[in-house]
């Protein structure tokens, strides 16, 4: 694994590389005139989980820590991929070959495994997504590939549920979309509160599923809420 990086810019979490245009969008902002962030070495990144494992307590220097630092580099890579990928990307190739489906089409219980923002501890949960297609739809996979590259970010659910939707929307230009997100968040039930059994829901509808209160609620009932 190639340890270099020092001197490339971080992919910046609002304006992400081929993303900067949907998130820009999303976000409903550009950032004019800030510099980026410069991305730090991986030698760094080590060095600050070195600086966290003695904040902590311990010595990072026993051996059973040695290549702690290195093991969280790693995992970080694979948590925070989600900035090296544009979701809109996935779903540029869509199919008109569907018989003239128009009903909704309906993704439920993804996995969400993702990171708060506030404090980069894991919220764990499903997703159900779903759209009214105009004349095209795309690849099913493709809808969960977006949720697994937003929630592979520092988010918050309220954020990732509605980058979700805008995505979708942008992208496809559907009749509706609606998202619903329901996850535990470790920074809840296992410091702060401890309430371990919350588990917060969060939901975003776009056209057709704002309006029509009919389908809106067709689509928890199939979500199984
Ligand atoms: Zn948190």
């Amino acid at each position: 694994m190639s340890r270099s990086g020092a001197g490339v810019p971080a992919p910046d979490p609002l304006l992400c590389w081929k993303g900067r245009l949907v998130d820009a969008v999303i976000k409903g902002k550009i950032k004019g005139g800030a510099e980026a962030v410069v991305r730090p070495s991986r030698d760094a990144a080590e060095e600050a989980v070195r600086t966290l494992i003695a904040w902590a307590g311990d010595d990072p220097r026993r051996p059973g820590l040695i290549d702690t630092p290195q093991r969280v580099v790693d995992a970080y890579e694979e948590w925070f991929a989600g900035y090296r990928d544009d979701p809109i990307q996935y779903l540029s190739r869509t199919f008109d070959d569907v018989g003239g489906y128009d009903d909704m089409v309906m993704l439920r219980d993804i996995e969400v495994e993702s990171h708060c923002e506030h404090h980069i501890a894991p919220f764990l949960g499903q997703a159900c997504v779903a759209y009214l297609p105009t004349n095209a739809v795309v690849g099913i996979s493709k809808l969960a590939r977006v949720v697994e590259i937003f929630a592979k970010r520092l988010q918050t659910q309220e954020t990732m549920t509605t980058q979700i939707a805008q995505t979708i929307e942008l992208a496809l230009k559907p009749r509706g979309v609606a998202v619903f997100i329901d996850a535990k968040h470790q920074c809840m039930t296992t410091r702060g509160v401890h309430h371990p059994n919350v588990s917060t829901i969060t939901t975003h509808f776009m056209g057709e599923f704002r309006t029509d209160r009919e389908l809106r609620e067709r689509f928890l009932r199939l979500a199984g809420r």
